[in-house]
């Protein structure tokens, strides 16, 4: 008997997902964000339920190779460009569409031989300040992609940092989005600037050409705590899920695992669950997160260990050995854990935990 955890991931719910980043933008095409790994959820998996989506955004060429392998003949963009000179290669061999944040990448274009003209996104720094060419010099790497032979087509990009919420008491986009209007306001081009969170909040004017579909994609919130997925309509594309391996009966005082950071105020049942920090599950919960037993709520109780963790079985008379735990996502008869609530609990986001999910958890693709 294999050890009973296991990743699904729901392809129907990717496609559901993509289905609404399309009713929200519905004028604009849709970038399905499948970085790292496509958040976790493996590339081939993401372009089953994803492959309605108008291209691909991602960051590593293997990653946009897998993809061509698969036969996505569309567009794919990688998010940060070339990494060095020889990535412009593989960009013409296999037609990629690839973001210019920096000088160098520029002068790497300008050496760069190639038979097929590239198309970049030329990336705005409107705030964030990670990427991108500032507001001032903007204007004058447009100019020098724009006489360069290699380039045949310049589109325009940008990245919100607080999309997802107010900043200084406005609507988060409000600053970057008057600096990226200011900056490219009479250059052509199609343009770029929402993520999942511009997406879901915001109108046609943030939405413009291409949105960026990144955790929404993969039913994550990324306005959570303040929305939860069935308010944007979202559906969990990743399960994670074990069973129950053994029952404990405690009596008042007894305590629960490494560091007896939990005691029992009064007899409880507890279940010993195949999961645990290795499998991808955050060790940093606290007593008292939530899991599912059976489909029902129940908490975590004590520490997580490297392969287990425990649950109060005590409000759950029929759940003992063998029961089925939903440690996020889909519940056996469709209840939902969001994944963003046991991020919440971890004081991490969603996107952490999709990524973490560890390799040596088997994957079954529903
Ligand atoms: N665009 C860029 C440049 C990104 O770096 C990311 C992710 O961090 C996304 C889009 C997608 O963001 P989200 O997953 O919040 O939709």
């Amino acid at each position: 008997m294999p050890r009973p955890i296991e990743a699904l991931i729901h392809v129907q719910a990717l496609a559901h997902n993509l289905a609404r980043a399309r009713a929200c933008a519905p004028d604009a095409m849709v970038w399905a964000v499948v970085k790292a790994n496509a958040y976790g959820h493996g590339i081939t998996n993401a372009y089953e339920g994803l492959r309605a989506a108008d291209g691909f955004a991602l960051l590593d060429l293997d990653e946009a190779q897998q993809l061509r392998a698969l036969g996505w003949r569309g567009p794919i963009l990688l998010l940060e460009g070339a990494f060095e000179t020889r990535d412009l290669e593989l960009c013409s061999r296999l037609k990629l569409w690839h973001a210019v944040h920096c000088e160098q990448q520029i002068d790497w274009l300008a050496m760069h031989k190639t038979h097929e003209p590239h198309r970049v996104f030329l990336k705005l720094n409107s705030g964030m300040n990670r990427l991108g060419f500032s507001p001032t010099a903007f204007r004058a790497a447009w100019t020098r992609l724009n006489a360069l032979p290699q380039v045949d087509e310049i589109s325009l990009m940008t990245h919100f940092s607080d999309a997802d919420a107010l900043r200084f008491g406005v609507d988060g986009i409000q600053h970057q989005l008057d600096v990226f209007e200011a900056v490219c306001a009479d250059l052509p081009g199609e343009r770029s600037l929402s993520n999942s969170a511009a997406t879901l909040r915001h109108s046609a004017r943030v939405h413009s050409d291409w949105v960026r579909a990144g955790i929404m994609s993969y039913g994550g919130v990324p306005d959570y705590p303040e929305h939860g997925p069935e308010h944007w309509g979202l559906l969990p594309a990743m399960t994670l899920r074990s069973k129950i391996i053994g029952v404990q009966q405690l009596q008042a005082g007894d305590t629960v695992g490494y560091g007896s950071s939990f005691t029992a105020s009064q007899p409880m049942r507890i279940g010993t669950v195949a999961c645990g920090y290795a499998d991808g599950y955050p060790r940093h919960v606290p007593s008292g997160s939530p899991v599912l037993v059976n489909g029902q709520r129940t908490t975590t109780v004590g520490r997580v260990s490297m392969d287990m963790l425990a649950v109060d079985l005590s409000a759950l008379p029929q759940a003992g050995f063998g029961s089925e735990v939903t440690l996020w996502g889909q519940g056996p008869k469709g209840q939902v854990l969001p994944i963003d609530e046991v991020a919440k609990a971890a004081g991490t986001i969603g996107y952490e935990l999709m990524c973490a999910l560890a390799k040596r958890v088997p994957v079954t693709v529903q």
